[in-house]
């Protein structure tokens, strides 16, 4: 039985998390959890799982919490109690900056993790790494590209390859045109073609920021280059990621777009448990395509992936700039391009110094932040 703590319990990643768990009460046990800002849910999944520990980042009365058999922490940062003794493995399925506080606390206390958290490996993937090594903390991948990729290497980051090929499906607006984009709203981008996510990502999707936030994180994973890592657009999403072995042989990992085939597989390999999705039925699918992304109506692409090779702080710039953006336009409080120009403005006023130590980033996150707020007067 692997007893799991889950951090982040109510967000997309965290539900369909507690449903692998559901499916196998005889391998899996939750040990605790944490939530965001829904109560609601959150006291309905401690209600059902019973955990240990149980954080919310939001204080609540104690009259809704006396019921349970449950040590209950409230706060921001009320996630790292949660990280116990007794757990075998944490899941990280918090979005955004504050993933790497987990992560760090996580590899502090010895304890595996099944990531699902992109930005800690975006702005600290070096002290991540370098950390999870020292500890011998093993990090498996909830992201579907590098779970397809771990696949292909047969569950081994140190096996030898030429190439990873992430793909992309490119998101709502694959085919909006420059001029289009000026004026679409986050209703329209909310709609992902493939894939059920959070708002926040499914906004990253629409600028490919998630697909340079792979590269980034595959870098790290797989401890390559960046010329070693190329992104294809994939529209149907069935090919996850595919590996060049060094006698250009390809191998791909396929399966209708279901999260949750990456978070079991995280929480059981080497083992395969029963399947959470449906065997592909081949005939039905028609044609897999292949192209190319088109930088010029993407440009946030680049411009990630510019502040990861640029390294140092710059990357914890880019992506607090991305969180705020993205925040304000999910408020309809700034444009679609705005998330560019607020990365881009962001990066071009930091002028920090390189060191990567976890108060370096917070205070690298937080002069992005403000700078987006200034920037759009908000
Ligand atoms: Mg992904």
């Amino acid at each position: 039985m692997k007893k799991i703590a889950l951090i982040g319990s109510t967000g997309s990643i965290g539900k369909q998390t507690l449903d692998v768990v559901k499916n196998h009460p005889d391998k899996f046990e939750i040990i605790s959890l944490a939530g965001g800002n829904n109560v609601g849910e959150f006291l309905s999944q401690v209600a059902y799982f019973k955990p240990k520990v149980a954080t919310l980042a939001t204080q609540i009365e104690k009259d809704k919490i006396c019921q349970f058999n449950t040590d209950f922490f409230f706060g921001e940062n009320a996630f790292t109690n949660a990280i116990v003794e007794e757990a075998d493995i944490v899941v990280v399925a918090l979005v955004g900056f504050k993933g790497i506080i987990a992560v760090l606390d996580a590899i502090e206390k010895g304890k595996n993790i099944a990531l699902a958290n992109k930005e800690s490996l975006v702005v600290g993937g070096s002290l991540v790494m370098q950390k999870a090594k020292e500890k011998g903390v093993k990090i498996a991948p909830i992201d579907s590209e590098h779970s397809a990729v771990w696949q292909a290497l047969n569950f081994d980051f140190d096996a030898p390859f030429k190439k990873i090929i992430l793909t992309a499906s490119g998101g709502a607006f694959r085919d909006k045109t420059l001029e289009e984009m000026a004026s679409l709203k986050a209703k329209d981008a909310l709609i992902h073609p493939n894939w059920q996510m959070g708002n926040k990502i499914t906004i990253d999707c629409t600028t490919l920021i998630n697909k340079a936030f792979e590269v980034v994180e595959a870098k790290w994973l797989y401890n390559t280059t960046f010329d070693k890592i190329d992104v294809i657009i994939h529209r149907q999403s069935i090919i996850h990621s595919m590996v060049e072995l060094n006698d250009n042989s390809v191998l791909a990992q396929m399966s209708y777009p279901d999260m949750r085939l990456a978070i079991q597989l995280a929480l059981s390999y080497p083992e395969r448990l029963t399947p959470t999705v449906n065997s592909l039925d081949f005939a039905s699918l028609g044609s897999l395509t292949f192209e190319k992304i088109d930088n010029k109506r993407f440009p946030c692409f680049d411009l990630i992936l510019q502040s990861a090779k640029s390294g140092g702080l710059y990357p914890a710039v880019a992506n607090g700039a991305n969180e705020q953006a993205v925040n304000l336009f999910l408020q309809d409080k700034i444009g679609y391009n705005d998330i560019y120009k607020g990365i881009y403005g962001a990066l071009q006023a930091f002028d920090g110094s390189h060191h990567v130590h976890l108060e370096d980033l917070q205070e690298a996150d937080k002069f992005a932040r403000n700078y987006v707020n200034f920037l759009f007067g908000v």
